[in-house]
């Protein structure tokens, strides 16, 4: 893959052979690298120890490649901002960044849009567009990094969650996560990444048996886009499971927790009167014995194109109670940033619809 056009697209390695092609002492490539990965500049011209004319030969034929904030959000509470980014050929993703105690989270994407159509997702309903490269992954969580830096603090946690399927662009995937744990760039702790997939087997296999630093397994936390316990209500909510079914999916997931040591997070959007059922929350119970794990719980997130509402509080408690019998563990995360649509997909959807009042906040 020798056509990257962005200097985040490429790795050192790559970035040092370019730099001697160009006739460049070797060690240029490690300035630039840290300009890119410490010091996080977002211009050729911050790089003040590298020549004009270097610069100028990076401009014209490899340039950074920050991507431009086109639109924004906020939260009212001030904890959750989404911003819409502008990719150098036009296409547009989602980046939110989420503010708690004393996190301060990105939440990227990893493609333009999803080819899997979750009844309920906002990039499902867009449809697919194209994969991104690593270096447009990587560029998200740079762009929250230094807007934070602004107010001298560190972007703690990154979780590939926005826009797309991470395990079906699995290689820039990879790449963006190396990207950001290097200890001599970015260095982003490998436990404060996590990648949310909807259950692509064979994707979980292999990340399985990536190393992380010094030969031992990648500690990245695996969560998991469960939403339903049987297969029956998974085909009808994820079209995937049809193709890895629940059975193949757990098996999947106690091979990543034997592999790694590390718990597994389900994801479980709660869906009134579909999958927030006593029944559900009893066949999740049972799938869940034995294996390191931890439930997220989140209301529905509306979108235009899906009749399904979030649950009632009741309807919660009667789900958590039967949790709570089978000692499973589970978080319920309240809504921050609905206000905002911060749902994946949403901001995308606003800005592109013309007649969609009711999906508007401002
Ligand atoms: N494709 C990956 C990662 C992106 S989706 C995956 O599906 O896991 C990120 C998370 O948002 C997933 O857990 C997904 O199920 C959830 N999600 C999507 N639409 C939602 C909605 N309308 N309400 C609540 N959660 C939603
Ligand atoms: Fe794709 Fe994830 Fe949305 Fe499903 S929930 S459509 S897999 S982005």
């Amino acid at each position: 893959m020798n056509q990257a056009k962005q200097l985040y697209d490429l790795d050192l390695p790559a970035l040092q052979s370019l730099i001697e092609s160009w006739g460049e002492p070797a060690y240029r490539a490690r300035q630039i690298w840290e300009w890119l990965y410490v010091h996080l500049v977002d211009s050729l011209d911050q790089m003040t120890n590298l020549s004009k004319s270097l610069r100028k030969r990076l401009d014209a034929d490899m340039p950074i490649g920050v991507p431009e904030a086109i639109d924004r959000v906020q939260s009212e509470d001030g904890e959750t901002r989404k911003d819409l980014l502008r990719l150098a050929d036009g296409e547009t993703i989602e980046a939110v960044l989420m503010h708690y105690e004393h996190r301060h989270t990105a939440c990227i994407s990893t493609q333009v849009g999803c080819l899997i159509g979750c009844a309920f997702c906002a990039t499902g309903q867009m449809g697919f567009r194209r994969e991104l490269t690593g270096g447009e992954i990587v560029a998200q969580a740079l762009h929250f990094a230094r807007i934070l830096r602004a107010r001298q603090q560190r972007l703690s946690n990154v979780v590939l969650m926005g826009m797309g399927e991470p395990l079906l662009n699995y290689d820039a995937t990879l790449a963006a996560i190396r990207r950001l744990i290097d200890p001599q760039g970015f260095n982003l702790g490998q436990r404060h990444i996590t990648l949310s997939t909807v259950g692509i087997v064979p994707g979980i296999e292999l990340l399985a048996g990536e190393e992380g630093h010094h030969g031992g397994p990648l500690q990245i936390t695996l969560a998991v886009s469960l939403h339903a316990a049987t297969d029956q209500l998974r085909d009808q909510l994820i079209p995937i499971n049809r193709r890895y079914n629940l059975d193949r999916l757990f098996e999947a997931c106690h091979y990543y927790v034997q592999r790694t040591g590390r718990r597994v997070s389900f994801e479980w959007a709660l869906i009134e009167g579909v999958n927030d059922t006593p029944q559900q929350a009893q066949a999740l119970a049972a799938r869940l014995a034995g294996l390191l794990s931890h439930v997220n719980l989140i209301p529905l997130n509306p979108t235009s194109n899906y009749a399904g509402k979030p649950s009632s509080r009741a309807a919660l408690d009667a789900f958590t109670k039967e949790l709570d019998r089978r000692l499973i563990s589970y978080t319920v995360r309240l809504h921050r940033g609905i206000d905002i649509q911060a749902g994946c997909g949403q901001l995308r959807q606003r800005s592109q619809s013309t007649d969609n009042a009711a999906n508007r906040i401002n």
